[in-house]
Order: C-alpha cells, then sequence, then structure tokens
C-alpha cells in the first residue's frame, strides 16, 4: 500500500479538525482558564490555543493578543501542526526560517508550542506561548506545556463528546450514527452493501403508558436494560447507536445475509421476550434496510428503518425488512394528508359531484347525493375512498365537511331558485358528529341559503355511528329535531348492534354497494338484502340500494320492496351542469316547479 502523499495528510488533518467543530466558535471559558494558566506559569505576556486552518492560525483562546488570527504563512504554529512535535524556538531573531515571520516583525521574540493531538493522531495545531524576550525552556517546562496541550485536548473530546452521547444509556447518538455512516463512506469502498437494524422497543402507545404508569425514570430503565442486552449481544467490535428515545441502531457485518440477519435479530427478540423485566409492558420490533455505504443518505436511511420498524409493530412479524412499496404507499398517503389543507384553500382543486336517487316504484329522481373530487395539481384525480380515510385522522375533517356542506346547500339554494325542489345529501365523518357546535352550524347555513331543513339529508356510515355513540346521538337527535333526514350509509359493513342502530334517529338506511353487486346470481345475497329491507322496514325506515349496476339487481330490489335506488345503471356522480342536463332529458316540458322532479324513465 502506498503510503499518503503531504497533501492527502493535511486534508485528512483538515477534515479532522472541521469535524471538531471548534473553528470561529465564540470565546469559551473552559478554554480560557487553561490559557491564562499557561500564561501565569511561564511569565509570558501571550498565551494561545492555536487551530492551524487552511491559511490561518485562528485562535480558540488568547491571552495579550488582540486579533483573533494571522495568516499561516510562517507561523510556528503551522510548523507544529504539520510536524505534530513541540516547537521551541528560543530567539526568533537567531531562526532564518522565522527572522522575517509576522511574529517577528510584530515584536516577538521567544516562541513554545505544544502540539494538540487528537487520539486518532491528527493534530488541530499548537498549545504556544510566546515572549517579547529571547528565552530557554527546560525539560521541566515543556512538560508542563504538553500537559497543557493535553488539558485542551480532553476539553475539546469532552465538549465533542457532548450532544454525541445519549445521557440516558451513554451510547452514541443519532448524531454520531450519521457522522459514523459518512466516516464509513471514507474507510470503505464506495456502494458497498451493508444491512442496518433499527430496534424499537416499544410503540408510541406503550410508551405513553410506560412514562404514565412508571414516570420518566421507569422508562429509563426500560431503556438501560435494553442497551445492556443489545451491547452484550453485539460485542465490543460492533457500534451501538441509540438514535431515538426507544430506539436502537446498528450495521450488521460487511457481508452478512439478509436471511440470516433477520433470523439472528429475531432470536435476539424471542431472548428479550423471556428474560427482560419489562417483556410484559413492551413489545419491540425491528426494521432491516439494505444500504450502500455512501450512496445512502443517512437521515433517509434512519426514515426507512423507522418505518420498517413501524410496519413490524403492526403486522404479524417483528422483524421487517423495509419494503419500497409499502413506503411509497405511506409516502402517498402522507402527502395527502400534508397538501388537502392547500387544496381546501385552492378554489381549482376540489369540487363536488352529484348522483341520482331514483325512487324505484315510479322511477322519479327523489335526491341527490353530493360527492367529494379531489384534482391534485401533481397527482390527478385522487378518489375520496383514498384520501377520506386519510384526512379524517387529522384536523381538517372539520373544514372539509363544513367545505362539502356549504358548496351543496348553495348549489341546492341556485337549484330550488330554479324550481328544481331536490334534496341533497352529504356525507359526514365521525369526528364532524363529536362538535359541539355541528347541528347548530348545520342549521344556521340552512336558514342563511334560505332552505327548508328537509332539503338536507346527512350519511353517516355505521361504523362512524359506532365510534362514539353517546355524543355522536347528542347531534342526531339535534339535526333530526330540526327536520334534517339522516341516513346510514354503507350499512351491513359495520359490527354494529341492531339495538343501537334502531335507536338512532336515521329515516334512511343505505345498503351497501357489496351486497348489492352481483346480487341476481348469488343466493346467499338476495337472502342478506331481502332481510335488511324487510328489518328496515319493520322499523318505519326507508331502504335505498347503493351501487345498481344492471337491470337484473335492480329487478329483484323492486320484487324486494326497496324504496329507492343509486347506480351507474340510472346515473354517475356528474358535475352540477351534466346533473341538470341528466335530469332534463327525463322531462317532459313544461318545466314544473313541483315539489319533486318529474319522473325518470330507468330500468
Ligand atoms: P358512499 O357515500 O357510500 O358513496 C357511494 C360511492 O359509490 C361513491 O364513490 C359513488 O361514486 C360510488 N358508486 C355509486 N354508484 C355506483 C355503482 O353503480 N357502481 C360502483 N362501482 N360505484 C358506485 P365515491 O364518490 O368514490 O366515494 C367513496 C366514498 O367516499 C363515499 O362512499 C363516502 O363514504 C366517501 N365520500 C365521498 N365524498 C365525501 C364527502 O364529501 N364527505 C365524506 N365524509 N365522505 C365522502
Ligand atoms: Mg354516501
Ligand atoms: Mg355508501
Amino acid at each position: 500500500m502506498s503510503h499518503p502523499s503531504p497533501a492527502q495528510l493535511e486534508a485528512a488533518r483538515l477534515d479532522a479538525l472541521r469535524k471538531l467543530d471548534l473553528l470561529d466558535t465564540p470565546p469559551n471559558e473552559a478554554f480560557d482558564r487553561i490559557t491564562r494558566m499557561a500564561a501565569q506559569l511561564f511569565k509570558l505576556p501571550i498565551a494561545a490555543v492555536s487551530l492551524t486552518d487552511t491559511d490561518r492560525q485562528w485562535f480558540k483562546s488568547r491571552v495579550g493578543v488582540a486579533h483573533c488570527s494571522i495568516p499561516r504563512e510562517h507561523a510556528p504554529c503551522a510548523q507544529v501542526a504539520v510536524t505534530a512535535s513541540m516547537l521551541v524556538i528560543p530567539d526568533l531573531q537567531d531562526d532564518p526560517r522565522y527572522r522575517d515571520s509576522h511574529l517577528a516583525a510584530s515584536g516577538v521574540r521567544f516562541y513554545a508550542g505544544a502540539p494538540l493531538s487528537t487520539r486518532d493522531g491528527y493534530c488541530l495545531g499548537a498549545m504556544c506561548v510566546i515572549g517579547l524576550e529571547p528565552r530557554s525552556f527546560s525539560d521541566t517546562e515543556r512538560t508542563g506545556l504538553a500537559d497543557l496541550a493535553a488539558m485542551v485536548m480532553a476539553q475539546v473530546e469532552l465538549q465533542h463528546a457532548l450532544g454525541r452521547v445519549d445521557p440516558v444509556s451513554g451510547i452514541p447518538n443519532r448524531t454520531q450514527f450519521f457522522d459514523d455512516l459518512a466516516d464509513l463512506a471514507i474507510d470503505r469502498p464506495a456502494g458497498e452493501a451493508r444491512l442496518a437494524a433499527l430496534v424499537n422497543l416499544a410503540t408510541v402507545e406503550q410508551l405513553s403508558n410506560a412514562v404514565r404508569a412508571m414516570g420518566a425514570a421507569g422508562l429509563d430503565e426500560i431503556v438501560c436494560e435494553a442497551a445492556r442486552m443489545l451491547r452484550a449481544v453485539l460485542g465490543p467490535t460492533r457500534r451501538l447507536y441509540h438514535v431515538g428515545v426507544t430506539q436502537f441502531a446498528f450495521l450488521a457485518e460487511p457481508g452478512v445475509d439478509l436471511e440470516r440477519f433477520c433470523d439472528w435479530l429475531g432470536a435476539w427478540l424471542d431472548l428479550r421476550a423471556t428474560n427482560m423485566t419489562s417483556r410484559f409492558v413492551t413489545t419491540a420490533s425491528i426494521g432491516v434496510v439494505a444500504l450502500e455505504i455512501g450512496r445512502t443518505a443517512p437521515a433517509g436511511l434512519l426514515r426507512d428503518l423507522y418505518s420498517a420498524a413501524h410496519d413490524a409493530a403492526e403486522g404479524a412479524r417483528r422483524v421487517r425488512v423495509f419494503s419500497a412499496e409499502q413506503n411509497a404507499a405511506f409516502m402517498r398517503r402522507f402527502r395527502l394528508m400534508n397538501e388537502f389543507g392547500a387544496a381546501l384553500e385552492d378554489d381549482g382543486q376540489l369540487r363536488l359531484v352529484y348522483q341520482p336517487k331514483v325512487e324505484l316504484a315510479t322511477g322519479r329522481c327523489v335526491g341527490t347525493e353530493a360527492l367529494l373530487r379531489w384534482r391534485h395539481p401533481a397527482l390527478g384525480e385522487v378518489s375520496p375512498g383514498e384520501f377520506f380515510p386519510v384526512i379524517e385522522q387529522t384536523s381538517l375533517a372539520r373544514a372539509t365537511t363544513r367545505w362539502v356542506i356549504e358548496r351543496a346547500l348553495r348549489q341546492l339554494a341556485t337549484w330550488h331558485r330554479a324550481g328544481l325542489a331536490q334534496q341533497v345529501a352529504v356525507n359526514v365523518s365521525a369526528v364532524n358528529l363529536l362538535e359541539p357546535d355541528f347541528c347548530a352550524w348545520v342549521l344556521a347555513r340552512l336558514r342563511a341559503h334560505d332552505l327548508p331543513a328537509t332539503a338536507l339529508a346527512i350519511e353517516i356510515t355505521e361504523s362512524a355511528l359506532m365510534s362514539n355513540r353517546q355524543l355522536a346521538s347528542l347531534t342526531l337527535e339535534g339535526l333530526a329535531a330540526g327536520g334534517v333526514e339522516l341516513a346510514i350509509d354503507d350499512f351491513g359493513t359495520g359490527y354494529s348492534s341492531l339495538a343501537y342502530l334502531q335507536s338512532v334517529p336515521a329515516k334512511v338506511v343505505k345498503i351497501d354497494q357489496g351486497f348489492i353487486r352481483g346480487l341476481d346470481r348469488d343466493e346467499r345475497k338476495r337472502v342478506l338484502v331481502a332481510t335488511m329491507i324487510k328489518l328496515s322496514h319493520d322499523l318505519g325506515q326507508v331502504v335505498v340500494a347503493e351501487g345498481v349496476e344492471t337491470v337484473g339487481e335492480a329487478a329483484f330490489l323492486r320484487g324486494a320492496g326497496c324504496d329507492q335506488v343509486q347506480g351507474y345503471l340510472y346515473g354517475r356522480p356528474m358535475a352540477p351542469e351534466d346533473f341538470e342536463r341528466w335530469v332534463c332529458a327525463k322531462w317532459t316540458l313544461p318545466r314544473p316547479r313541483a315539489a319533486h322532479l318529474p319522473e325518470v324513465a330507468c330500468a
């Protein structure tokens, strides 16, 4: 192997200096104390902790000098840095190298500098003392100066370690993990394949329960116990990092097979499950990522590790290898969640479409359901089936429903003025029912648009109804008392109790399309649908079948006594103008101003 050139050595030395983040930092008493002590000890007017940068000597600490740096050229400290050995110049005027230096020109005669060397052998600069008279320097004084230089370096290391070691476990933290990954890129072949693992000791909920029950100290104990166990299995050669409150990361040895690594991690989890004192209150999971040294960005690696460990915590397998597809799905959900807020404020992205509801016995259009559509500027049309479950978990659910209701009422008012006395149904989320002012707001908006409450129907899915019964029923009763029609949407898909459902003041039940699709070919579905229709009728409710696509389905529903239908067979969700045209196409002139739209000849 060839020896590194002086230029390479200097580059590595400068890199070590930069990594310590010392250059151009403000004065610090811990260093100044040592510098003052040096000046006093040797009875000299000037002392400094002088760091050798590319083209300057920068003083981290100084006594007796006004400026904070001098040019590197002809500076004795630079010689100390390059040779990494002590330099004593009894009289600068006698030394041909420094006779014409910047220092000599400013009246300096004596110089002594001890190298400031890191543990791994890089010399950052010098701890120097300077006199204005020629002077000798005894061996004892040399030792004294070297000791002071060592004290400076101890301080440097201490400050550097602070913020790099987790105070609870004493294990290197995320900053150190990132730095070590960057260093690996220098030491190891570029693109070398490695495996990284992240052990997550507990889910977010377990974490919060543990703190609540045991206090922070109890959590610290769980973390320290796991850290001890992990350190023991990793051995002294592999470094463990404490990258989050309950998360530890490490790299596998080069060349380790993915399957064997996962088996080994699984075995560790089993061991933990039998030995750890915290095994009953926490369940650990592990994420594994294959990375390429120097090519995988450390922050991205950690994110992928978290993501895999999180998926592992949710799934059946406790060790999970990062999956790009799952991650892409997660990232898309996250993006939708993040960008929906902007869509609510941007007039061009959201719109409502209207799907007709048809009375089976007469063929009349009795109303319409308003459905939200989102055209994302980059992703194109995103279906509500995809974005609603995402935004329903955020604070945007409230604003979204209000946006939908406001738009739908505005449209309805226009239609009413034009003589189309429609009823519009809107879908609301479970969280809306928990808003204390929701009912009052809806009724106020109806009045503001000069619409009767009966012109609005509110659809709530069966599962939303079940999520917070008591609070939800207050809102529901308020709406019903105000005259708003309530419908149970997606009926048959939730796990609701019939006892509860019949206590809900819902006038309408909408049988989920899952039961309707292919009903004419499926005896079991026919029995279920006929039973649901009978049950609802017995309870005095109007039954709507969703997602009717074929004449056969419609025929069965008519025979079973279903009241209304909605589906592609009659009309798809349409823009308001198209919906008007759809209705008009089935009109017989003259245009009526009656309470209902005219009969629609379908199916
Ligand atoms: P939903 O309320 O049960 O709406 C019926 C869904 O079935 C609509 O899907 C509609 O386009 C679709 N559909 C109607 N007839 C047929 C048919 O014959 N065949 C098939 N294959 N599909 C049919 P969409 O518009 O994609 O909405 C999906 C769900 O998203 C809705 O189910 C509703 O739960 C939710 N959603 C839509 N708009 C809103 C809204 O403004 N607020 C809330 N909270 N949820 C909404
Ligand atoms: Mg609906
Ligand atoms: Mg539905």
